[in-house]
């Protein structure tokens, strides 16, 4: 039997996407709820540190070991007692991470948090949900509406990691909603694996509809932003919502991953070019001003010279508001894990680039455009001699930001405020406060 000893200081690391640092934030809720001390990745000295870790693609994968190696050799050095690792890489590892490295203390998976609980002699508590210990600024909060998938897109490991989709009722969500607007927050981002598929399976329907208008009536909140959209079968009635909700950012994260339809259909993706066109199509028409966010794969196995030119052309045509790119990771046990990973590795690094090269110039000329033009903008911190913001066209840590001289005026943070433009340059907006 664990004895709680509440004088140890905890550590979490989070790695990872938005749904990690949730599952951080409800873990540090739990903790201190029972007096414990908990920091988010903080360098300070501890004694107990907990990785929640990234076991996505490549990269992230190699990160979160890293950070594993780094936490034992602190361990190691007698700066550290204990290392707990959680998260995906321990979730789709388990069998080979605790012979690989078996100075961690004890690998939990992503359906374990009341047995690392455990470890601390806390029992897990449902109604603490809403609870969580916030890591972002306290005007803005991540709401996960959902676990798991049930996509098989190709080159995702996902779904086996994080498992079947499991819509969270409108109620909860709406009950978090309220704690959190209680304690000041005033922006809710939406997140999920699969953000449209919600209350398909407790519901039987797509609710993603209803739970924003549910939402919107939170009082308190100001902004609800939704990310990780999927295309197929996607709830029309919510372009309807958004354009007519004041509250709902005019702003969608779209996952869209290709254009080119063998790639989409080797990719299980369930659209294709004329659906993925007509869906933007019909978000615009309905909601002129939409920030819209995409991320796309390049270097997917068969992705020809030829392919990857119409993937370019359509990027420019397209003129996303924002846009991520990743190198296509081959990831073992994935249906794509099958297939030859014939595009060179240098070839993927350039194709990212040769996208980024073209989207910053499309961020560069959108943002000139906004030159002279005033926006409703929210301050999250102060760095150097700005304040940074964003309009609610710019999620945090993802997108374009807005610096506001801190020597001629004065902002409070996490509050709004009118900002008149005065220059751009690809990512950044610069401006002034209206008085
Ligand atoms: S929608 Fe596709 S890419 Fe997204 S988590 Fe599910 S399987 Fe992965």
């Amino acid at each position: 039997m664990k004895v709680k000893d509440t004088d140890k200081k905890i550590n979490i690391i989070t790695l990872g996407c938005s749904k990690n640092v949730y599952d951080s934030e409800n873990i540090m809720g739990q903790l201190k709820h029972n007096g414990y001390e908990v920091m988010h990745d903080s360098e300070a000295p501890s004694d107990i540190v907990i990785i929640n870790t990234c076991g996505f693609i490549h990269d992230a994968k190699q990160e979160s070991v890293d950070t594993i190696l780094a936490a034992i050799h602190d361990k190691q050095e007698g700066l550290i007692e204990k290392v707990f690792v959680t998260g995906c890489l321990s979730e789709r590892y388990k069998n080979e991470l605790p012979a690989e490295i078996p100075e961690v203390d004890h690998y939990f998976g992503t359906h374990d948090m009341h047995n690392l609980l455990k470890e601390f002699a806390v029992d897990y508590k449902h109604e603490l949900i809403g609870e969580r210990q916030l890591t972002t600024p306290s005007h803005y909060a991540y709401l996960k509406i959902s676990e798991g998938c049930d996509r098989s897109c190709s080159f995702c490991a996902i779904p086996m990691i994080r498992g079947k989709h499991i819509s969270r009722t409108i109620e909860s969500l709406v009950l978090e909603a309220t704690k959190l607007a209680a304690k000041g927050v005033k922006e809710l981002i939406l997140i999920a694996q699969d953000l449209t598929f919600y209350g398909l399976d407790i519901y039987g329907k797509r609710r993603l509809d209803d739970l924003l208008k549910a939402l919107v009536k939170v009082e308190g909140i100001e902004w609800v932003r939704l990310h990780y959209a999927y295309p197929t079968g996607f709830p029309e009635e919510v372009i309807q919502t958004i354009a007519a909700e004041e509250k709902i950012c005019n702003y969608l994260d779209i996952p869209l991953q290709h254009i080119n339809n063998d790639i989409l259909k080797s990719m299980r993706r369930g659209h294709d070019r004329n659906k993925t066109e007509s869906l933007l199509v019909s978000l615009r028409n309905a909601v002129s001003d939409v920030a819209i966010r995409t991320t796309l794969i390049v270097g997917y196995p068969g992705e020809t010279e030829e392919k990857f030119q119409e993937l370019k052309q359509w990027v420019q045509q397209t003129r996303f508001d924002r846009l991520g790119v990743f190198a296509y990771s081959h990831e073992e046990n994935t249906h794509a894990g099958k297939l030859i990973d014939d595009v060179d590795e240098d070839v993927k690094q350039q194709r990212v680039s040769e996208i980024m090269d073209i989207q910053s110039q499309i961020s560069f000329d959108k943002n000139q455009a906004k030159i002279g033009k005033i926006y409703k903008c929210i301050f999250d911190r102060k760095e150097g001699s700005y304040y940074i913001g964003r309009t609610e066209y710019d999620s945090p840590e993802v997108d374009n930001e807005v610096r506001v001289d801190a020597t001629q005026q004065h902002i409070e943070l996490g509050k709004f405020a009118q900002i008149k433009i005065l220059d751009a340059e690809a990512f950044d907006l610069f401006g002034e406060l209206v008085k």
